[in-house]
């Protein structure tokens, strides 16, 4: 069978796309770092509508941790394999640079940059046997055009692009397919404590987005009539230029 695994699926985009992934007839592996609770909700919901849903517990930044449980799932399903691999797991530490602390540069990096490189070298070598395979790398209007107070932030999703982009080109003689979706603003706890009315103003279509337009896309670029698409960025900003 083929599964599908969304990193940061406890809440917000991540939580989005699981459930919209599960809708489309993908058994979804819900991934978690601190928010337990939270994930279990999303595998009920999910098998409260019918689909098919497990967690997983792993935090992106720790290679050993990815490893180590990535292997146990292959041990636990020896039919199955991952084909679709949403890298959506992501932290905001802001600060201006001056300010800018090891800590606050290295945990956004590492959660970004380190959890795409760790699930995906984990992941796509068995997308490639299989000759089939979706990789959504979830990077933000801030890595394409970087904003202030987020210099971690913006190097991070500006090096999610270049990365996905590289690897498009490595992997689509063996037909895995890998996109980015950028996001402007949307609707979760990451910019729960931002102005509103700010980001009203800043967005054409005058109003923030919500998760489950980012998961269609997502569930678009993830599906059979997205084959042709791939190294490509897909912004989803409201019309922010
Ligand atoms: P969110 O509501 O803050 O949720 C973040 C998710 O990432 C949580 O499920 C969290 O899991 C998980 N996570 C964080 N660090 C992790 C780690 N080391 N290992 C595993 N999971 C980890 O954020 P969001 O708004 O949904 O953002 C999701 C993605 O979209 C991020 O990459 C973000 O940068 C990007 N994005 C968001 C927006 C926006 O406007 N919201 C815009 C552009 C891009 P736990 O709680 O279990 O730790």
């Amino acid at each position: 069978m083929e599964y599908a695994l969304v990193t940061g699926a406890s809440r917000g985009l991540g939580r989005a796309i699981a459930e919209r992934l599960a809708k489309d007839g993908y058994p979804v592996i819900v991934n978690y770092n601190n928010s337990e609770k939270a994930a279990r909700e999303v595998v009920d919901s999910i098998v409260a509508a019918g689909g098919k849903a497990e967690l997983m517990k792993l935090d992106v930044s720790n290679a050993s941790e990815v490893e180590a449980a990535i292997e146990a799932w292959d041990a636990s399903h020896p039919e199955d394999y991952i084909s679709v691999l949403v890298n959506n797991a992501g932290i905001r530490q802001d600060n201006l640079l001056v300010f800018m602390q090891d800590e606050q540069w290295e945990s956004v990096v590492n959660t970004t940059l380190g959890g795409f490189f760790h699930l995906t070298r984990r992941l796509v070598k068995s997308m490639m046997t299989h000759r089939n395979g979706r990789i959504v790398n979830i990077s933000s209007v801030s890595g394409i055009k970087g904003m202030p107070g987020q210099t971690n932030y913006s190097a991070a999703k500006a090096g999610i692009i270049g990365a996905s982009k590289a690897l498009a080109l490595e992997v689509a003689p063996r037909k895995v397919t890998v996109n980015v979706v950028a996001p402007g603003f949307i609707a979760t706890d990451m910019t729960a404590e931002l102005d509103q009315e700010m980001i009203k103003k800043m967005v054409p279509l005058g109003r923030i987005g919500k998760p489950e337009e980012v998961a269609a896309l997502v569930s678009f670029l993830a599906s059979k009539d997205a084959a042709y698409i791939t190294g490509q960025v897909v912004s989803i900003n409201g019309g922010i230029i």
